[in-house]
């Protein structure tokens, strides 16, 4: 599947769960092939890949994962063209995900492993590989592993992470709307913007959201799946919105009300009969982000599809990558001042946060943030 222009960002992939490495349901079924899903991102128009952590021990796993994107050929010696393909673009998220804020409790010491997701996030930041803390929030379909007031009192502790390192949150809320944009709205002034992913909201829920000026909403396969998700998706801006896979999971199904307006498909195998130039059925990518934005163009009506790429992407920049917008005008003056051309419409932009009117400036970024 060609790119066709289009430049996308997956900004929610799971590349810590077994079936990356082959393993369905505790069964060997394939080897480890992140190289090959990764080839198959750039080559489909993705940019850039945000890995997700949920737990200590995980975090630390897709800062391990980013760290190799790089270095791929270490991973599997016939990737040698992903070495150059691959190069510094997986990022990270991290921080505990609602399930998982147990740890703190079952730790024995909550503030030490507080400290060491800290530890860890400063690690990362100075790899330049972490981008925001994430992913957390509440989760009211999984009370079973973890009670709502085990939730609330973890997910305000998460903002005293976000504040130190002056980084985005990446946040998931689900089933938990009123609880959720209440502890946000107490907790806006620590960090300098968001983005509430994989969502699954009612309108009203779309709508408090929205009016958290500096919050984007995320999208991926969940967010599609009922003619009431597509109405609720109608009327989110595009200037608000952010697209990812949360691959392997939430991918868009045949049965799915935005099945309608996918045009793009990647061969697929099913995982007994795994080939590494397939995509595996029923494991989502980040190569099939390209779906997601199709059924947004779709069921927004809209037709220049690179044009919402565009327009997903800068959002994208702006919350996790602020720097490349400063060095993209930069480039800009560079490139007026010597009278070249054919620039790539990234460069092209001239959006800046010290350029925009104080009414647009949705939040202030801290310099510390640009590295
Ligand atoms: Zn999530």
């Amino acid at each position: 599947m060609a790119s066709t222009g289009v430049k996308l960002i997956d900004i929610a992939v799971n590349f810590t769960d077994g079936m990356f490495r082959g393993i369905y349901h505790g069964k060997q079924c394939h080897a480890a092939d992140i190289p090959a899903v990764l080839a198959r991102a750039w080559a489909s128009g993705v940019d850039r890949i945000i890995v997700t952590g949920g737990s200590l021990k995980e975090s630390r796993e897709a800062l391990e994962i980013a760290e190799t994107d790089g270095e791929l050929s270490c991973l599997d010696a016939g990737c040698f063209d992903y070495v150059l393909l691959g190069a510094f673009k997986v990022f990270v998220v991290m921080c505990l995900r609602s399930c998982d804020v147990l740890e703190f409790e079952e730790s024995g010491d909550p503030e030490g492993h507080f400290q060491a997701l800290l530890a860890l996030a400063k690690e990362g930041i100075a790899k330049g590989k972490v981008v925001a803390v994430g992913e957390c929030g509440l989760d009211y379909d999984r009370l079973h592993f973890c009670p709502s007031d085990v939730q609330k009192k973890y997910f305000k502790k998460q903002f005293e992470l976000a504040e130190a390192v002056k980084l985005p949150m990446f946040l998931h809320m689900r089933a938990a709307g009123e609880d959720f944009c209440e502890i946000v709205s107490e907790n806006l002034y620590r960090f300098p913007g968001g983005v509430t992913h994989s969502f699954t909201g009612t309108a009203e829920d779309r709508d408090k959201l929205l009016s958290f000026e500096k919050m984007f909403i995320g999208i991926n396969g969940c967010s599609l799946k009922t003619s009431e998700n597509l109405e609720v998706l109608q009327g989110i801006p595009a200037e608000r919105m952010m697209i990812e896979t949360d691959s392997p999971y939430c991918d868009i199904k045949n049965t799915h009300a935005g099945i309608k307006f996918v045009k793009s498909v990647w061969p697929s195998k099913k995982k007994e009969k795994y080939e590494p130039d397939s995509t595996v059925k029923g494991r989502n990518e980040p190569c099939l982000v390209r779906q997601v934005l199709e059924v947004v163009a779709g069921c927004k009506g809209i037709a220049d599809i690179e044009g919402l790429s565009k327009t997903l992407y800068h959002n994208t920049c702006r919350l996790f990558f602020p720097q490349d917008l400063d060095a993209s005008a930069d480039a800009q003056l560079e490139s007026a001042s010597e009278g070249s051309e054919g620039f790539d419409w990234l460069v092209m932009e001239t959006w800046t946060l010290s350029t925009l009117p104080a009414s647009e400036k949705v939040w202030e970024i801290s310099p510390e943030v640009m590295v």
